[in-house]
């Protein structure tokens, strides 16, 4: 996956500053979660990425490039998203909802549904089933083959295992390193669960208040207590 640079980035919501003068170089094909408590920037910081939200101030680069370069709808095909309830629309087939950034033709999209559930380990006939027929962790991994449907290679999650139990959440997270690691993404995962981020990630960066008050190893971070 690509590098991801953040320069001066700043976000304000009038006297609030969402995130504060941000600056920070991620490794391409690297695995960084951004913990902190709620409210301290997390979200904001991984939506103007893909341009969700627009930074107040400063620059962020993809492989080098200005994401304000970028129409925002290309942007996000090169860039998977998953958050929390995932959001599948309740009245499309699981394969509709996989396909739905697809610009294919039907046949061909059959194909690329079939191998984007056997990517996330779906069985092959969810595929025609509507998402409230499907666990909550099912569904999750649907959310997944959908982020992955148009091979972006950077991939953004925001508390990805939210709303799972605890041993969904495990599963979920071994399924989600190894299509990090299988298909060289770089990821940015948040989420306000430490150990989630020391047993994920290869970089951990604490969030306080919109900025960045620690960034170091799951190795060095659990060293140091
Ligand atoms: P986190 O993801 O760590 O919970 P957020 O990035 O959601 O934090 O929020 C950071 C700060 O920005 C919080 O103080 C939050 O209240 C504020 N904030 C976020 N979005 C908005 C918004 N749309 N309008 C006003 N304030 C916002
Ligand atoms: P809101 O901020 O209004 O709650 P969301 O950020 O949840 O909106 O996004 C609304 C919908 O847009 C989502 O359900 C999702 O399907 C789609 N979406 C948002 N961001 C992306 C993205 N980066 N790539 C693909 N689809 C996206």
């Amino acid at each position: 996956g690509p590098t991801v640079a953040f320069a001066g980035v700043t976000k304000s919501y009038g006297a609030t500053i969402a995130v504060d003068a941000v600056t920070l170089d991620i490794a391409g094909g690297s695995f960084v979660a951004l913990v902190g408590a709620s409210g301290s920037g997390k979200s904001t910081l991984l939506k103007m990425v893909n341009r969700l939200i627009e930074p107040s101030a400063g620059r962020i680069t993809i492989a080098g490039e200005d994401v304000t370069t970028t129409e925002p709808h290309a942007l996000r095909r090169r860039i998977g998203y998953v958050f929390q309830n995932i959001g599948l629309f309740p009245h499309m087939t699981v394969a509709e909802n996989i396909a739905i950034g697809l610009r294919l033709a039907g046949t061909t999209i059959n194909g690329r549904v079939a191998e984007l559930l056997a990517l996330v380990d779906l069985p092959a006939d969810v595929a025609t089933r509507l998402p409230d027929a499907l666990s909550g962790g099912q569904r999750q991994r649907v959310g997944v083959a959908r982020a992955l449907a148009t091979q972006p290679g950077l991939m953004l999650m925001d508390e990805p295992f939210g709303a799972l139990d605890p041993v969904t959440r495990d599963q979920l997270g071994v399924a989600i390193l190894a299509l990090h690691d299988a298909l060289g993404l770089t990821t940015i995962m948040v989420t306000h669960d430490m150990a989630e981020a020391l047993l994920l990630a290869d970089r951990v960066l604490v969030m306080e208040r919109g900025r960045i008050v620690a960034d170091a190893t799951p190795r060095e971070l659990l060293a140091g207590e």
